[in-house]
């Protein structure tokens, strides 16, 4: 699938739409969810024009993806959800219910996630 530009987060990447950030730097821009499931609900995107997950893997930098995990890193960090623990998930295409078509990386905390998801028989 081709990167539109005209996607929610590549607006809000070029300051069209404003954001509620919890951290930033070259790579990365962490911002919480509009519509939070979790106490903490943080949204981690490359600054870099990917699709999804699978995009990101074949296609960014070393640099891009070690940048990207550091910043998960950063919002855990920030956010101090590592002491009793948080979830990161990424929903790619549409057997993964994926929303908005740049790659992004849900940081859950705060509150138990929940057990994982089971498959549906
Ligand atoms: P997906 O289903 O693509 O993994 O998740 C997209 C996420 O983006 C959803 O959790 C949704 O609430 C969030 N979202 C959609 N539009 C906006 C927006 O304009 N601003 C913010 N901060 N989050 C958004």
């Amino acid at each position: 699938m081709a990167y539109d530009d005209e996607n929610i987060f590549a607006k809000i990447l070029r300051g069209e739409i404003p954001c509620d950030k919890v951290y930033e730097d070259d790579h990365a821009l962490a911002f919480n969810d509009i519509s939070p499931q979790r106490p903490v609900h943080v949204l981690v995107i490359p600054k870099g024009r990917y699709v999804d997950a699978d995009d990101f893997a074949a296609n960014a930098s070393d640099a891009e993806i070690a940048g990207l995990f550091r910043a998960v890193g950063e919002v855990a960090k920030k956010t101090d959800v590592a002491k009793d623990g948080y979830r990161i998930l990424s929903n790619i295409g549409a057997h993964g219910h994926q929303e908005v078509p740049h790659f992004h990386i849900h940081v859950f905390g705060g509150a138990d996630t929940g057990p994982m998801i089971k498959r549906q028989e």
